[in-house]
């Protein structure tokens, strides 16, 4: 860590937060059928979090010893003044990490201003290769867009490109190959993400979960995988080169394997909450607070008061019928 602060962020079970997940919207301009609920419930203008109070909560979190920032969503290039954000979380010393996880859809346009602003790192969620799919998937007839902005993005300096499929059963389990050849011709770090009952019903997320064991599995008949060293560093994904290959494949198993033990992250949320899980309801409010007048320290309290809420394993579960009741466009993917 290049900090020239102590971390104060060790939470009950020794875990080192140094990670915040912004959720910077809960707009996207696609409706992923697994992701968005079809009639969407959008938060009002004026109780969404301003540019200058998350940076306020990023300030806070640095003082504290947060030095990784990932801007998500919705979709973050919906918001607008996103790049000078960008250049402002830039310009805290002790932040060595603003990455994105976008749809790809707008990112052709805005990949030069990106790299130009300071961002280190993309993450592209992509489903399917098939545009006919892709338009089922999300309501949109937009691939082409999404594989110009992912070339784009590496035209302009962005690598590794890591790209996101949620592998869903009887939907794109049969592209699990194509996509891992992705990572043959070119330099992209493709992610295997487990589908997880978020916002949905979990007896119907359940019909379409497929453990990532199956995936590598399929994808072990068709190449070697060799596991990538010092990985641990690198978040919860399981990762492997690809035998004579420019690029990696990572095993994301959300459901199937808790990665829990190593988390390092809190989440602020579009409407101006703190949470300790992705994957859990409890949230602390800082909106109120912050336009109430609290100061910076005040907003350390409630970022700390957040790292005690962090539990030891998240409690999802197809089988114990539980979901998560907020959506994942307003927590943040
Ligand atoms: N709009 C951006 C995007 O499309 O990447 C960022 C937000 S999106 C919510 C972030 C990530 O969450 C995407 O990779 C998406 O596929 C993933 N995601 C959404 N719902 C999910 C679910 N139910 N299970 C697993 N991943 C999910």
């Amino acid at each position: 860590m290049n900090s020239s602060i102590s971390n104060n962020l060790l939470d009950s079970f020794q875990r080192r937060v140094n990670y915040l997940r912004i959720s910077m919207t809960d707009r996207c301009n696609l409706r992923c059928r697994y992701c968005a609920p079809l009639i969407p419930k959008q938060i009002k203008k004026n109780e969404l979090l301003t540019l200058e109070e998350m940076y306020r909560v990023v300030e806070a979190g640095v003082a504290l010893g947060i030095t990784k920032v990932r801007l998500t969503g919705g979709e973050p290039l919906c918001r607008r003044g996103i790049i000078d954000f960008i250049k402002r979380l830039g310009d805290l010393p002790d932040i060595t990490d603003i990455s994105m996880t976008s749809n790809g859809t707008m990112v052709a346009d805005h990949a030069r201003q990106l790299k130009e602003a300071g961002l280190t790192r993309i993450n592209i969620s992509l489903d399917t290769l098939e545009r006919k799919k892709f338009k089922w998937l999300t309501g949109a007839d937009l691939f082409p867009e999404v594989w110009k902005g992912i070339m784009s993005a590496s035209e302009w300096g962005f690598a590794p490109i890591k790209i996101n499929m949620v592998v869903m059963k009887g939907f794109n389990d049969d592209e699990i190959e194509n996509m891992a050849s992705l990572a043959i011709r070119f330099p992209f770090h493709i992610r295997f993400i487990e589908y997880m009952p978020i916002g949905t019903d979990p007896l119907a997320a359940h019909a379409s979960f497929l453990p990532v064991s199956e995936v590598e599995a399929k994808i072990r008949q068709l190449v070697e995988l060799i596991p990538v060293a010092g990985k641990a560093a690198d978040g919860p994904a399981l990762r492997y080169h690809i035998a004579h290959g420019k690029g990696e494949v990572g095993f994301i198993g959300s459901m199937s394997s808790h990665f829990c033990s190593s988390c390092n992250r809190l989440r602020l949320t579009a409407a101006g909450h703190l949470r300790p899980c992705l994957l859990s309801d409890d949230q602390v409010n800082v909106i109120e607070p912050i336009r109430e007048g609290i100061t910076n320290k005040g907003i350390e309290a409630l970022i700390l008061e957040t790292l005690a809420k962090k539990r030891k394993e998240h409690q999802l579960s197809f089988t114990s019928g539980r979901s998560l009741q907020s959506s994942m466009v307003s927590i943040g993917g």
